[in-house]
């Protein structure tokens, strides 16, 4: 009889930044430790475009359910809207679950932060259940120490008088720079963070998608957590090629960005992106426009309709909404034509960030973004915008010391002129070139940690072998 193949349920909420690591992680585990994997996609509303062609893209061993989509009338913050699609998911997910169960040795079922409530369907089958904590090590123990701190302080995060000291870490953290759902105790949103952060101990480990040369003294401390279940730095773990390449429905589009880099210079471009979900305000981006012609720096742009609500306007659809350039300031396509792309809604990121042209990365400091600029070596300017960008701004500006930070003006604007100032000052400055050299070094030490003997490559193998020989 042939012999049932090691199986392992994967159930990433959504999000693209949420399924791209994900299917990384089944890669490697399928590549490397022969796995097979199925993901279990919750939906809300029809599935995008990208995440329809991450689904058709994956390889041999990998198969996808699709979730039926959950719909929303009620108007709910983004977080939320995420946990109750996972939470309204949980039947089809049990019925997936005995499918499973019946037809493959299922060893794990591995959830990110959002997807806790899955522990429950995964306990009824008795398959251990493992968290994917899918941004730092940082923002878990800033995550795990927040019920504490919950209790003890009366006000909002932001009026702290202290800033607040994590094990591990060097720099107290402002409560400012915490993530956006910690922002506002009144809001649901908050509250749900604090269960969430209640139900991680339920999970039988955590893999982290960082890597121990990154974040020795927070990984440590949290490993030491008496409290804590076993922690996987298991990082980087970022994609090899840009998924997702259809996402505008035409290959010309991608193939446009790398052609236009091929014909610059050497190191001299800096590309500018907020991510797939990231969006500014329309004086914000007039202001980016503006700055970016005054640097005189050749850029490579990926711009999305400004929308003055909400800074993850886009974050379930990565395609602006209205005409991708109409917004610019008037002329200014014209004038810098010579200088930059302009491209809309989304660009092949990994393969702009390994391209030899590329000298730079404006960043929303989205968690997937700073790996690929770390595996590619690429130095930063940190402009976050929501969820825990803060907090990965100032790993990367303060602790890292590998991007520099505009200064924002008290109603949060970011002027031309500073814009102009920290560009130069990454592509061409003193600054710049201690920041790159650090970059590199950085980069050095991820391509280390998943080298065959490497710090991640034996955590994972670790939890693998782990699985492979529970009961
Ligand atoms: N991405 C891309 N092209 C774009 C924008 C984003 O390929 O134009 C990819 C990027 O490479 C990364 C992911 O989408 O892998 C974004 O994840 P991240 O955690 O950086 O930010 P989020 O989109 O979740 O805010």
């Amino acid at each position: 009889m042939a012999q049932v193949k090691h199986h392992v349920a994967c159930m990433p909420s959504p999000g693209m930044g949420h399924l791209i690591p994900h299917v990384e992680l089944a890669k490697q585990l399928v590549l490397r430790h022969d796995i097979s994997v199925t993901f279990l996609v919750p939906t809300i509303g029809p599935p995008s475009k990208a995440i329809t062609s991450v689904l058709q893209g994956l390889p041999e061993h990998i198969n996808h359910v699709l979730l039926p989509p959950v719909n929303f009338e009620e108007d709910v913050k983004a977080e939320i809207q995420i946990v109750l699609a996972i939470k309204r998911s949980l039947s089809s997910v049990r019925d997936v679950f005995k499918s499973l169960v019946a037809s493959t040795h299922l060893m794990a079922l591995v959830v990110d932060p959002f997807g806790t409530d899955v522990f429950d369907v995964a306990r009824e089958f008795y398959v251990p259940s493992y968290l994917y904590f899918l941004t730092n090590a940082l923002s878990l123990s800033l995550l795990h120490y927040m019920p504490k701190l919950d209790e003890v302080i009366s006000c909002e995060v932001r009026d702290m008088e202290q800033p607040l000291k994590l094990p591990g870490f060097t720099i107290p953290i402002h409560g400012r720079d915490f993530p956006d759902p910690l922002q506002d105790r009144k809001n649901d949103a908050y509250r749900f963070m604090i269960q969430i952060r209640k139900r991680y101990s339920l999970a039988d480990g955590i893999l982290i998608n960082t890597f121990m040369e990154l974040e020795p003294g927070v990984i440590k401390a949290l490993q030491e957590e008496p409290s804590m279940r076993s922690i996987y730095p298991i990082g980087p773990i970022i994609r090899t090629v840009s998924d997702g390449e259809l996402v505008d429905g035409s290959e010309s589009h991608q193939c446009m960005c790398i052609r236009w880099l091929d014909n610059q210079a050497s190191g001299s471009v800096l590309f500018v992106s907020f991510g797939s979900g990231g969006t500014l305000s329309y004086d914000q981006l007039e202001e980016l426009a503006l700055g970016l012609e005054l640097s005189e720096q050749q850029f490579l742009w990926v711009v999305k309709s400004p929308d003055d609500k909400s800074a993850s306007g886009s974050f379930f659809d990565v395609h602006s909404k209205t005409d991708p350039f109409g917004f610019l300031p008037t002329g200014f396509l014209d004038r810098t034509k010579e200088q930059g792309l302009v491209v809309p809604s989304w660009a092949p990121q990994v393969e702009v960030l390994g391209h030899p042209s590329t000298g730079g990365f404006l960043t929303h400091c989205g968690w997937n973004s700073t790996l690929e600029s770390i595996v590619h070596g690429v130095p930063l300017i940190a402009w976050p915008l929501y969820a825990e960008q803060r907090l990965n701004a100032v790993i990367l500006s303060e602790d890292l010391n590998v991007a520099l930070r505009p200064p924002e003006y008290e109603n949060g604007l970011i002027k031309r002129e500073e814009i102009a100032k920290v560009i130069k000052g990454l592509m061409h400055g003193e600054d710049g070139v201690i920041i790159r050299d650090r970059m590199n070094r950085l980069k050095d030490a991820a391509a280390a940690a998943v080298s065959d003997g490497g710090s991640s490559t034996k955590t994972l193998s670790q939890l693998v072998h782990k699985w492979k020989n529970q009961n």
